[in-house]
């Protein structure tokens, strides 16, 4: 079980690395573990990355996407994603192939 701590700390190194790689546009983010993030709290009509929810089908929002969705999926390599759904905190775990860009519209 990994710590909230962790996982705040985890996604804010994530953030990190998306924010680094962001003038390397088209090329692509490799997974290399698992990474647990903590959830974000999204805004109105920006866009993030995102995995759905195979129990409540919702649409639940990783990190914000700075290229506003341009960018599609940039994610590659074998690790995942481990995230609580936004909507029925059920656990996700997502491969690199799962996650897509969506815009976010408040519920
Ligand atoms: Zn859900």
């Amino acid at each position: 079980m990994v710590s909230k701590e962790q996982k705040e700390k985890n996604l804010i190194a994530f953030q990190q690395t998306l924010a680094a790689m962001a003038g390397n546009f088209p090329g692509k983010i490799e997974l290399r573990a698992t990474y647990s993030l903590d959830s974000i709290t999204p805004e109105n009509s920006k866009w993030y990355f995102s995995i759905k929810c195979p129990k409540c089908k919702n649409v639940t929002p990783i990190v914000p996407d700075a290229s506003n969705g341009k960018r599609g999926n940039p994610f590659s390599g074998t690790g995942k994603i481990s995230v609580e759904c936004f909507y029925c905190s059920n656990h996700l775990l997502a491969s690199a192939a799962e996650i897509s860009t969506f815009q976010w519209s408040s519920p």
